[in-house]
């Protein structure tokens, strides 16, 4: 049949956790926990489906878990978000931002996406006949150039999807950047969609600077979240989608045709878990255990950590003292003959640019981490 996505193939996470797997190699390519999640979780979704919440939750999820998410954002960015209206439950980010995006862009619309960008937003841009606008951003900062961006917005911009801690660079947007987008998003119209997956997960004492932190930003904005990476059960799929009434109505326009609703049982799970704002709160500290104990591990390598991961839980690191070979090819050779696969940075841009970084992620036990840097270390 002639395709809807002809220039779309299997995902780089599918073909190199494949390759991880036929090669016996260490898998630091496909973003995921490798350890335990807290067996206080899975007490609290067994003790809800033994009590028969088996059944479907409301469309928009189940009350007590919206309400639990409103006092989280609150608790975090000092901003009220309604349960009833303005939170929508999802089955994790990939889902909320499939539907925004299909809510959101009609025909010929223009979308901003910077890249690299993570893969999940671009084909329902272009499902649903909307036009990326693609903004570079180069290592080694993966800075923003605000001037640039001004000039590719237009009045046919409707929407600009920001990531911020980023992935797959691990760097994060200043309080300056998100300034900026407020500005240009106020002056233009446009909305946003902030995928703020990463949220608790930034190092050295920065602030994640969420739209929600900013007026006029958090009034044109949907800010989506994930409780894959914020409780490391990357597997259960559940996530959430809050923003204005507006852009939640039309949201869940969408939603209660794609999934209706998403699992019930770990719904009532989540919203006791989250009694306890600890839960989330000790994240960074977390990772930045293993991001110290990786690049102390790899110190002696000849890989060199470029930018140092400000947020999430991946490194890139950079190969240039190595090898010439392109990044698809040289991520390829350290999986099959070295133990070790990552993911290339290359794929994730629009125009070809291969800076010859790889993305290594430390979500993995101390120990993991230290087989893989022995494998490195010896390249
Ligand atoms: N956005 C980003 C930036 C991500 O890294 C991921 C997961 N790797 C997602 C969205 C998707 O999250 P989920 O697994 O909750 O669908
Ligand atoms: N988000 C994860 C990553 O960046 C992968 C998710 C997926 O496999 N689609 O590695």
């Amino acid at each position: 049949i002639s395709s809807k996505l002809p220039q779309v193939g299997t995902t780089i996470f599918t073909i190199m956790s494949k390759m991880a797997t036929d090669f016996n190699a260490i898998n630091l390519a496909q973003g995921f926990p490798d350890f335990a999640i807290d067996p206080e979780i899975i007490r609290l979704v067994t003790k809800h489906m033994q009590a028969g919440n088996n059944q479907y939750a409301p469309m928009q999820g189940v009350p007590a878990l919206r309400n639990a998410i409103a006092q989280k954002i609150e608790n975090t960015y000092g901003r009220k978000y309604n349960p009833d209206t303005e939170i929508t439950v999802t089955a994790g980010a990939t889902q909320a931002i499939y539907t925004a995006i299909t809510a959101l862009v009609k025909d010929e619309d223009e979308v901003i996406v910077f890249t690299p960008a993570y893969d999940c937003y671009v084909p329902p841009i272009l499902l649903n006949h909307g036009k990326p606008v693609y903004v570079q951003m180069k290592g080694p900062n993966y800075k923003v150039n605000w001037e640039e961006v001004r000039k590719l917005v237009t009045r046919k911009t409707k929407l600009i999807i920001i990531n911020t801690p980023h992935n797959p660079s691990g760097t994060i947007w200043s309080d300056s950047d998100m300034r900026e987008l407020e500005k240009l998003a106020v002056d233009s119209d446009a909305l946003v969609l902030s995928d703020e997956v990463y949220e608790h997960i930034v190092f050295d004492d920065a602030t994640h600077y969420s739209a929600a932190r900013y007026n006029e930003l958090a009034k044109r904005s949907l800010i989506v979240a994930s409780f894959g990476k914020t409780f490391h059960a990357t597997g259960w799929k559940m996530g959430y989608i809050y923003g204005p009434e507006n852009l939640m109505t039309e949201f869940r326009k969408v939603h209660q045709y794609l999934v209706f609703s998403v699992n019930t049982p770990i719904q009532y799970a989540l919203a006791d878990y989250l009694e306890n704002p600890t839960r989330y709160q000790n994240l960074a500290a977390i990772y930045q255990q293993k991001r110290d104990l990786f690049l102390e591990a790899i110190a002696p390598s000849r890989f060199s950590a470029i930018p140092k991961a400000q947020g999430t839980y991946f490194q890139l690191l950079s190969y240039t003292a190595i090898s010439k070979k392109k990044e698809v090819q040289f991520a390829e050779l350290v999986t099959k003959k070295h133990g070790v696969a990552s993911i290339p940075v290359s794929v994730f841009y629009h125009q070809p640019l291969d800076q010859q970084v790889l993305r290594f992620c430390f979500a993995k036990s101390d120990d993991t981490l230290l087989k893989a840097a022995e494998l490195l270390n010896k390249i």
